[in-house]
This record gives C-alpha cells, sequence and structure tokens, in this order.
C-alpha cells in the first residue's frame, strides 16, 4: 500500500502538467476557430451589404437611367472603400474641376474636338514693338508664344527677358533666318543650336522650350530638316490662321481683327501667325481680336512642347 501511494504521489506532478498542455492546446484551437467563424461572417456580411448596396444603387439606376458600371463601382465604394479607390476618386474630381488642366490634358492626347483653344504666335522678333505687345497681353491676361531670331542690343535682350518674365513661351526661329541654310542640314542645326544658347544666356533660363518654328514654314524647308529636328528633340509648329501681316501690303486694324477671328472659327485649335515687326494694323487689332475670343469663349494658351500642332509637311 505504501508503495502504491508513493507510486501515487509521484504521478501527480505529470498529470498536472498534462492537463495544464491540454488546456492550453483546446484554449489555442478555441481561439482559432473563434478567428476563422468570425473572418467567414465577416467576409458574408461584407458580401451581403455590397450586393445590397449594388441592388439599391441598380435600382435607383433603372429610374435615372444611369451607367451601371458606375453604379457597381459606387457601390464597391461603399462597403469597403480603401485609401487606392479615395485616392483615384479625389484626383478625378480634382482634374474635373480644374477647366484648364482638362484642356492642356486634351492637348496633350491630341484630343482636341469640340476645344476652343488659340495659340497666338509672333514671329521674327523681339522688335521695338514687342514691348508694346507685351503691354497688350498683359492688359487681357493672355500668353502667347513668340519665334525669335537672333537680336542684338538692350531693346531686344530686354524684351527677351520680359517674354520669359511674364510667363509667355520663348520659343526658336534660327537665329539667322536664312532660307539657305535648309540646303545644309548641318550648318542650319547649328544655327538653331547658336540661338538657342544666346536666348538662354539673355534670359538665364536652364533650358528653351524645344519648340521651333521653320522660317517660311515647315513647307519651305526640306524633309531632311525637318525630320533632323524632330530627332534632335525638338516640336515644330506651323499655323492655320494667318493674321495677313506678312507681306509687303499688310491689312489695316479691321483687316487683320476679320482674317484672325475669322480663321478662329474654322478650327478647335487655331494657331495664329502674327509678326513682331508689325505692322500698326496688327497693334491696333490685337485687343479687338482678344476680347472679341475671349468673350466667344475661346481660351489663350502658351505653347507647350507635349501639345500637338498643325504641320504643314509631316515627315
Ligand atoms: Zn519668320
Amino acid at each position: 500500500m505504501k508503495k502504491r501511494a508513493k507510486l501515487r504521489i509521484k504521478s501527480l506532478p505529470r498529470f498536472i502538467t498534462f492537463s495544464l498542455i491540454s488546456l492550453a492546446v483546446i484554449f489555442i484551437f478555441g481561439m482559432l476557430s473563434v478567428t476563422l467563424v468570425t473572418n467567414v461572417v465577416s467576409a458574408i456580411s461584407t458580401q451581403t451589404e455590397k450586393a445590397q448596396a449594388s441592388a439599391a444603387l441598380v435600382e435607383t439606376a433603372q429610374n435615372a437611367t444611369a451607367d451601371t458600371a458606375a453604379i457597381a463601382a459606387q457601390a464597391d465604394a461603399m462597403v469597403a472603400p480603401n485609401d487606392e479607390d479615395k485616392q483615384t476618386v479625389t484626383d478625378d474630381t480634382a482634374a474635373s474641376d480644374d477647366p484648364l488642366e482638362c484642356t492642356k490634358k486634351r492637348l496633350r492626347n491630341n484630343d482636341t474636338e469640340g476645344l476652343k483653344v488659340v495659340f497666338l504666335t509672333f514671329d521674327d522678333g523681339p522688335s521695338e514693338h514687342t514691348g508694346e505687345v507685351l503691354d497688350i497681353l498683359n492688359t487681357y491676361n493672355v500668353k502667347a508664344t513668340f519665334f525669335t531670331n537672333r537680336h542684338d542690343g538692350e531693346v531686344a535682350e530686354a524684351a527677351y527677358r520680359r517674354i520669359v518674365n511674364e510667363g509667355h513661351t520663348l520659343a526658336n526661329h534660327t537665329s539667322s533666318h536664312n532660307y539657305d541654310l535648309y540646303n545644309n542640314p548641318d550648318a542650319f542645326y547649328s544655327d538653331v543650336q547658336a540661338l538657342d544658347q544666346y536666348q538662354r544666356q539673355i534670359t538665364g533660363l536652364t533650358e528653351t522650350s524645344h519648340i521651333f518654328r521653320f522660317p517660311g514654314g515647315s513647307t519651305n524647308a526640306n524633309e531632311t530638316c525637318v525630320s533632323g529636328m524632330v530627332k534632335r528633340g525638338w516640336n515644330y509648329a506651323d499655323w492655320n490662321v494667318s493674321s495677313g501681316d506678312g507681306g509687303s501690303d499688310p491689312p489695316g486694324a479691321d483687316g487683320v481683327t476679320q482674317n484672325i477671328v475669322g480663321g478662329c472659327h474654322e478650327h478647335d485649335v487655331s494657331v495664329v501667325l502674327c509678326h513682331a515687326e508689325s505692322k500698326s494694323g496688327t497693334l491696333a487689332a490685337l485687343p479687338t481680336v482678344i476680347k472679341t475670343l475671349q468673350d466667344e469663349g475661346y481660351t489663350f494658351l502658351p505653347m507647350e512642347k507635349d501639345y500637338t500642332y498643325p504641320r504643314h509637311l509631316e515627315v
């Protein structure tokens, strides 16, 4: 008896240890089971809410003939909107709230149908009249593009700086405006580069716009020079509206106004050719042209490198 009692006493700690381990195992399995069940219930609940939200929105859609794809998306957002979804919605809203950014995006995508955009461009300057042009543009809060050549002297240098400092696009129209250079492409590219360096030196710009207009337009150049400029990273623009002030007998203010306003009515995106050395007719017409088109809902923009512009010669 004594021996048996001793054995029982010795076995007691083992029994307690075994019991504690068993209890711990049961507890852990129990917790895992509860977690599993909770997750399953939560998933079912989420799906149910989602289905209910979809059903409610589809019902609304039947009344309002709304887009069912949009409704399903809304249902997702209602049940479990995550940060990514919220961010997307916010971005879309911000973009659609800003008509100017929307217009720029469409110009980048060449999605221009129905746009009313005008790019005013002034070639061959700066001249002694560039300051007057800039004053008029300031009055109407309009930004334009200046395709300049190389001109030295204080007046020209001040004009280059004003163009940049007042938010217009300083673009390249070659240093010399010499049509003969089209016969020597390397000399032509050097002439473009020379103006690029000169513009940066005068204005302090680290990089110029890389927007180019061929003297006389791209049809006066040739395929070698045109494709060479594109390969060198330049975007080039011709024009689809002319003020008519480039000839030896330029029109007066009424004629210029008619040319520009009438021309802009023909296009979703108008690139208007004017000349910087002009011509009293263009200067006198500008305020009327800008005010008329602004009142009709047109937007004036300065050129940017990643928009698409009319080209007379495609290569
Ligand atoms: Zn020119």
